[in-house]
């Protein structure tokens, strides 16, 4: 893997870029994105209307029984919604707040096209969070221009073939990056490329897994090497305590 390390920073941290799965990663797979954006839209209806918790959640719902979504509704009864505003909303400050304090490189691999990457991001409120997107395209790049379905078989995670693709593109040093993802087959893949490993949304750690997380946003809690940064040669956190973290981390409270 030598051949990838071209790039990393200044750092006492043991990593230099993180590469985040998406989906069931980055939100939590036992609630959805759907109930997430519910809860996102009722605390936007708090904050714009003044309402209590309780008659947003039942505004939202008559809402969208009445005119098919929260924010039709809310024009349609004189508000003057702007939908741009509305459709940026942070899905998860804490996540969002969690993600810009790790000065590292920050990527997405993902399986999913890309569209749906960037959908997904926006309504998390996460797009400018990630330098680079690697996504279904990125590992097919000739998949359109085939002229029968097996002359370019699909690449996906957990192949090899995906791994080093991505490893390609984001141009790490695979033993300086950590590698988030749900799926045990990924984790064994990743840490087969060199990867250091985290699974996410479990408890008990799986073979090829250096570290798990129940959810993504007790990253700081479970890797706060992450943060540990210097130049002087020192093993000082400079950049973040662990206070700093912990005060990141309980911000806001996870909604969904
Ligand atoms: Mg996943």
């Amino acid at each position: 893997m030598d051949s990838h390390t071209i790039s990393f920073c200044d750092s006492n941290s043991p990593f230099d870029c993180i590469v985040f799965d998406l989906d069931d990663t980055l939100y939590p797979a036992n609630t959805g994105i759907a109930s997430a954006l519910k809860k996102n839209i009722d605390d936007y209806l708090v904050e714009k209307f003044g309402f209590s918790e309780s008659k947003a959640s039942s505004h939202r719902v008559e809402l969208f029984k009445t005119y098919g979504s929260t924010l039709a509704g809310l024009r349609a009864l004189g508000h003057d919604i702007d939908a741009d505003d509305y459709h940026r909303l942070p899905y998860d400050s804490q996540l969002r707040n969690l993600l810009f304090s790790i000065a590292q490189r920050k990527i997405i691999f993902t399986n999913s096209d890309r569209n749906h990457a960037v959908k997904v991001l926006e309504r998390l409120g996460l797009s400018d969070c990630f330098e680079q997107i690697v996504c279904f395209e990125s590992m097919n790049p000739n998949l359109s221009k085939s002229s029968r379905p097996d002359e370019f078989p699909v690449v996906l995670k957990p192949s090899m073939d995906a791994m080093n693709i991505a490893l390609s593109l984001i141009h790490v040093n695979p033993r300086r990056t950590l590698f988030l993802d749900d799926n045990v087959r990924n984790i064994a893949a990743a840490r087969a490329v060199g990867l250091r490993t985290v699974l996410v949304g479990k408890t008990v750690k799986t073979e090829g897994a250096d570290y798990v997380l129940d959810t993504i946003n007790n990253l700081g809690k479970v890797i706060p090497e992450l943060w540990v940064s210097g130049t002087d040669g020192g093993d000082q956190r400079i950049s973040r305590t662990r206070s700093d973290i912990d005060s990141i981390l309980t911000t806001t409270a996870v909604g969904a």
